[in-house]
């Protein structure tokens, strides 16, 4: 988030729902109580991590990390040995994200790997910015530019590993394609889905299958393409594992509900109606002429929202 600073206030807020932060963003737009979009389970979705990325992009990349300042040994997990030492004097050569991770590739051979957590935000402070207890990651850039990582619930992580095995981290593994990259197509959902006998909704969740959609930007997408949660995965794909219509209509409904996501992160005025049918229980669904009625399921522990009328 971008806005004019005024006194002691950070000139940028980049994160996820920090409670502090979320309100002072919130309040900045006229309301209070709205933060970042973050599903019951508190975690920032894809669209949020890629925001977080095009906003530190310009700050970060070309400069050279002139100092890391620790300020506790841990976040969700200890820093790894020698963490901020290995990063000193290295420049950020790109910052890309995979899933909700950020990746941030050094001159040094390392790569820089970080997760939002919960509540982790990068800010870049004035020189009047007192600071924050929750500041618990400080980069000091040979510029003179400071980007600090504030994370009050401390379910932030931080790794450094070598550029060359990134693929190989445990947290990177194994996942599927990014939804909004080309490989991410109807023939690839289709064969990830097919012969399986999970609900759509599932599938849509399972990393292999496609990594970091998440829960809320899942039960979007199912609407727009006007496909059911509850549906069989296997019923997107012929037998012999091609792309019916349907996996082409949901490919394109999550690239677009992910892109609109995105963009009002970033650049879009504040809208309260950012949700279409999620959160929308007992409401009359949006699409135009339909005279359905929002319902709420749980599906593996997840609250899924579909109209059960022009969703089939
Ligand atoms: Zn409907």
């Amino acid at each position: 988030m971008y806005h004019a600073g005024r006194g002691s206030e950070p000139v940028m807020v980049v994160g996820s729902s920090v409670r502090a932060v979320a309100v002072y963003i919130g309040q900045l737009r006229g309301d209070a109580t709205s933060g970042w979009p973050c599903d019951p389970q508190g975690m920032p979705e894809l669209p949020e991590v890629e925001a977080v990325r095009r906003q530190l992009e310009p700050v970060m990349v070309g400069a050279r990390i002139a100092r890391v300042e620790l300020r506790r040994p841990d976040l969700r997990s200890p820093f790894p040995r020698r963490f901020a030492q290995r990063m000193q004097g290295a420049t950020l050569l790109a910052l890309s994200r995979r899933a909700k991770y950020l990746v941030a590739s050094l001159s040094s051979g390392d790569t820089l790997l970080m997760h939002l957590g919960m509540s982790g935000s990068f800010r870049v402070p004035h020189a009047s910015d007192g600071g924050d207890p929750h500041d618990h990651v400080v980069f000091r850039l040979a510029s003179g530019i400071e980007v600090v990582f504030n994370d009050p619930r401390r379910f932030g992580f931080m790794d450094l590993v070598r550029t060359a095995r990134v693929d190989q981290h445990a947290s990177l593994r194994g996942l599927g394609p990014e939804p909004l990259s080309a490989a991410f197509d109807a023939a690839a959902l289709a064969r990830a889905c097919a012969g399986k006998r999970t609900s759509l909704k599932a599938a849509l969740l399972d990393q292999q299958v496609v990594a970091g959609l998440g829960n809320i930007y899942a039960v979007e997408a199912l609407h727009v393409a006007r496909l059911s949660p509850l549906r069989r995965a296997s019923t997107i794909a012929t037998a012999a594992g091609a792309p019916r219509e349907a996996a082409e209509r949901l490919v394109a409904a999550i690239k677009q509900v992910l892109e609109e996501a995105i963009d009002r992160q970033t650049s879009a005025p504040y809208r309260t109606d950012r949700f279409r049918v999620y959160d929308r229980e007992r409401e009359r669904c949006r699409r135009p002429r339909c005279p359905g009625v929002i319902r709420r399921r749980v599906q593996a522990g997840r609250s899924t929202f579909y109209c059960p009328v022009c969703q089939r």
